[in-house]
């Protein structure tokens, strides 16, 4: 690509313009941020080539634009990008919700720019430019959600792009890709936050002994529950229908696991538990670990 324009310069976005630097995807890489303390951030960086919290200057010449900004905010940039950008540009982003996304930022695209919606399954606890780097996509999957007017070449760029930067693509239907990734990931946030939560809500003195004891397994959930907040609300805004869905699935199957402990049945419990093991088995074998 001449160039591309990456908007929104947190974890993702960050990641995403290294990688693209690195592996010298673009001759001419934009990064756009609103905030101007983000983009001096970026600029002391040095990982593109020109840096601004302009956004409609930023995508005038580009013939790729991915917005890596949280889900609540990809209509507001749809609307102030969508009259500068050139005939034939390619739109895509990074969003973990795809239909809320799909929504918030197809109605102001005029006919003649090419929409990809994409969505790195890639991320760390951590969010702003300092926390990006360039192998964070290395051997994980990107789901495309291409819409059926999307033109094949426009996919294909974005696959490339993706591939290049390491990641293995995947097309999905976007509804499907909300309904799995409420599983895969929100639900495991969800359930994080509320575990964390209710530990914060204990006395004192027993909170200072979680802490103190949080290798047995706690631990584990605080790393997920120190996620961007501003991000995972607007996921759960925004994936609504799914997510209700699975947490309701989910708390018959915690029913169903609290009446085995209250019964003494220890034979479903065992069971239970050797399945899941058999999931964690397959994910190493899978090289997604
Ligand atoms: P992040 O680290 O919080 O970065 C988001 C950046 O976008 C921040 O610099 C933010 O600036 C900026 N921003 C916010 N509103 C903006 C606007 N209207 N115009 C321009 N810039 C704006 O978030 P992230 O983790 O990189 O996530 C970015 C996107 O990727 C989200 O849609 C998220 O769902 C998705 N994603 C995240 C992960 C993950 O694990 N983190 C994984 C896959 C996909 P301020 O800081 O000033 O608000």
């Amino acid at each position: 690509m001449e160039t591309i324009t990456i908007i929104g310069m947190g974890l993702i976005g960050s990641s995403l313009t290294r990688a693209i630097k690195q592996h010298n995807l673009a001759n001419n890489l934009i990064a756009a941020d609103i905030s101007v303390d983000v983009c001096n951030i970026v600029v002391d960086l040095g990982i593109a080539d020109v840096v601004t919290d302009d956004l409609g200057l930023s995508v005038q010449d580009a013939d790729m634009v991915v917005i890596a900004v949280p889900v609540g905010a990809m209509a507001a940039v749809a609307k102030q990008i969508a009259p500068h950008l050139k005939e034939g540009a390619i739109v895509t982003d990074t969003g973990s919700v795809k239909i809320g996304v799909i929504e918030a930022i197809k109605p102001f695209l005029r006919s003649g720019i090419e929409f990809v919606p994409a969505h790195p399954i890639a991320g760390t606890e951590f969010s702003g430019p300092e926390s990006g780097f360039a192998e964070l996509f290395d051997g994980r999957w990107c789901v495309l959600t291409p819409l059926p007017e999307t033109g094949i070449k426009a996919v294909e760029h974005v696959t490339k792009l993706w591939e290049a930067c390491g990641s293995r693509v995947e097309i999905m239907d976007p509804k499907h890709h909300d309904l799995v990734l409420g599983i895969t990931s929100h639900l495991p946030h969800l359930i994080a936050y509320t575990i964390v939560g209710t530990a914060n809500e204990l006395e004192d003195d027993i909170k200072s002994e979680v802490i103190k004891f949080s290798a047995s397994g706690f631990r584990d959930f605080t790393r997920i529950a120190a996620s961007d907040p501003t991000m995972w609300r607007d996921v759960f805004l925004h994936n609504k229908e799914a997510v209700l869905e699975i947490l309701q699935r989910f708390s018959e199957d915690l029913t169903a696991v609290q009446r085995a402990i209250r019964k003494g049945d220890g034979e479903y419990l065992y069971q239970k538990f050797a399945e899941t093991r058999a999931i964690r088995k397959e994910i190493i074998d899978q090289g997604q670990a």
